[in-house]
């Protein structure tokens, strides 16, 4: 199984080699902490963190 990173460029969670969400291949398997959106438009965490998907996100990734 692959490894799980995090997007550097919109922070989703994935295991390919470029982002499925942004199409961004840049990023790091040193992420820290994970969040679910379930929905983005009324959520209060995707608001601040600037998501604009559901999906599984971290919270830092660098
Ligand atoms: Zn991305």
């Amino acid at each position: 199984m692959a490894k799980e990173k995090a997007c550097l460029n919109c922070r989703a969670i994935h295991s390919e080699a470029k982002c499925p969400k942004c199409g961004e291949s840049p990023a790091s398997d040193s992420f820290k902490g994970r969040v679910y959106i379930f929905d983005h438009e009324n959520s209060e965490v995707a608001y601040h963190m600037k998501i604009k998907e559901n999906g599984e996100f971290a919270i830092k990734a660098k």
